[in-house]
């Protein structure tokens, strides 16, 4: 996906907050933080979403949940909690169309989300 923009910060085309990266996984500062940790995990590789995803990427998507959980001990917001969000698709509000967990933490968070 030459034009998928998550795909540019993976292959440092074009220069992100990179906060973690490994074989696999990818991570950033998100560019309109909803918290004060605001951080977006994504695989190298180019997934669309949670509905594009198959059997073969099982040990990927614990892989990326295993490194949400790390960025967190990382930035502090383990002990008081945090949350990890995956939109999939317009009526989740999905905006870039190459899979990402959103790590949100640092605030006090509201439940039902929006
Ligand atoms: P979503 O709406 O779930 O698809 O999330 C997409 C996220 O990507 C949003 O929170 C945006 O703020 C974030 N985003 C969009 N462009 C950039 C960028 N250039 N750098 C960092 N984060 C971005
Ligand atoms: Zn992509």
């Amino acid at each position: 996906m030459s034009e998928c923009l998550f795909c540019k910060f993976v292959k440092r085309e074009i220069p992100t907050q990179v906060v973690y990266e490994d074989e696999h996984a990818f991570a950033f500062r998100d560019i309109n933080p909803q918290a004060p940790t605001h951080i977006l995990v994504i695989p190298r590789l180019h997934i669309e979403n949670l509905a594009a995803m198959g059997t073969e990427h099982e040990t990927l998507m614990g892989h990326l949940l295993w490194v949400c959980a790390e960025i967190a001990r990382q930035e502090g917001i383990e002990s008081e909690g945090y949350r990890v969000v995956l939109n999939t698709n317009r009526a989740a509000g999905q905006s870039v169309y190459h899979l990402h967990f959103h790590l949100l933490g640092g605030r006090q968070m509201t439940w039902p989300p929006g």
